[in-house]
């Protein structure tokens, strides 16, 4: 374990190159650092916007030798923003001598959700009730259950992208082949009274104790976020503060497993039993966590930065209760009036509005916390 300080002036990597590394570059130039970019755009991204060293990898994630070693003479350590960096571009940083923060192993557990869903259990978190299919031979005897279920790609599923719902009497094989019959897992439908996120900063040195934030309240659209809230408002149980540590102590405790140096975000669904049930997990800044960044002392991107480069954690204390709002595709062309309304508008840069991509959001603070 290093546990060496990267101090201020030092060039930081950042693998992916979308808004949640231009939000992390922006926080580590506060904190007197620079930031290399490699990604799928490069200088014309929301990071190589604001990055001080930008260049484009070239398609499926490709990196020659020399790109990388160019990368890699100038950082101190590497960040990722995107989860599905490749494990093997990973291992070939380390192998170069520099450490990639959060790790391979990390990362290898959360690009797959039947991965991630057996660490889940392996620490006692429950997860939806699921089928893994691999081959023909998996599909006989599948039944969707009565509340209905949806089908997920194991892998590279995003913002609802790679699933498909399904109904009792639906053709599963039908679903699969839709998703180009790619290793799948069927999951039941969860009656959840609200989502909820809890994100953890850790280092992997023991002397360092974790600072986690949320649980946050998400609501979403189609399978994308729409909005966050903090602190919850959609739970009907008087046992708001027991399922509250229960979402913390999970977090808490895939993180431990997983042994994350940086940032882990984990969405669990909250059932009518206050039940908190294992979702899924990213090791990177979470959409839900923007919030952080006029609600809380210190936002999750400064203390991603503070986790790589081995400085103590800020404060993770909230001052004000908040709300953030996506601003989701052809939305953004409405700017104008953002940036009248009240609240903090975040407009991420992007070039094109063809999509229900993310391409910014609103941060409304709300009344101050005690
Ligand atoms: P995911 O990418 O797995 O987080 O799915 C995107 C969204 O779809 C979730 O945040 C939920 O709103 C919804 N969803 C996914 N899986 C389930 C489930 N098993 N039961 C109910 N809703 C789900």
């Amino acid at each position: 374990m290093n546990t060496a300080v990267i101090p201020p002036g030092s060039v930081l990597g950042m693998l992916g190159d979308g808004q949640l590394g231009k939000m992390t570059a922006m926080a580590a130039a506060k904190l007197g650092y620079r930031i290399a970019v490699l990604g799928p755009v490069g200088r014309e991204s929301p990071t190589g916007h604001v990055a001080y060293w930008a260049e484009a990898w070239g398609s499926g994630t490709m990196v020659s030798d020399e790109q990388l070693d160019r990368f890699c003479r100038l950082v101190s350590v590497v960040m990722l923003e995107w989860e599905n960096v490749p494990v093997e571009l990973v291992q070939r940083i380390e192998a170069r001598g520099v450490p990639v923060r959060p790790g391979p192993k990390v990362l290898e557990v959360a690009q797959d959700r039947l991965l991630e869903k057996f660490c889940a259990h392996s620490v006692d978190i429950p997860s939806t009730p699921f089928w893994s299919i691999k081959t023909d031979s998996d599909l006989p005897g599948l039944v969707i259950p009565p509340r209905g279920a949806i089908l997920k790609t194991r892998r590279n599923g995003y913002d609802g992208k790679g699933q498909v719902r399904l109904s009792p009497g639906e053709s599963i094989a039908t679903a699969w082949e839709k998703l180009g019959r790619v290793p799948a897992i069927l999951e039941q439908m969860v009656d959840f009274q609200c989502e909820v996120s809890v994100i953890v900063a850790r280092s992997s040195d023991e002397a360092v104790d974790p600072v986690t934030y949320g649980p946050f309240e998400n609501v979403h659209e189609g399978g994308v976020l729409r909005t966050t809230l903090y602190p919850l408002v959609g739970l009907r149980s008087r046992f708001i503060r027991t399922i509250e540590d229960r979402a913390i102590s999970a977090t808490l405790r895939i993180a431990e497993a997983l042994d994350v140096h940086g940032l882990l975000a984990v969405e669990f669904f909250v059932d009518q039993d206050g039940r908190v049930i294992f979702n899924e997990m990213a090791p990177r800044p979470h959409n839900s966590g923007h919030l952080t960044i006029e609600c809380s002392d210190t936002s999750q991107f400064e203390q991603y930065v503070r986790a790589a480069c081995n400085l103590p954690f800020g404060s993770v204390n909230f001052h004000r209760s908040g709300t953030m709002e996506n601003i989701l595709g052809k939305e953004v062309n409405g700017w104008g009036e953002l940036v009248r309304q009240t609240g903090s508008p975040h407009l991420y840069g992007k070039s094109d509005d063809t999509d229900g991509r993310k391409y910014g959001h609103r941060t409304v603070p709300g009344r101050p916390l005690p």
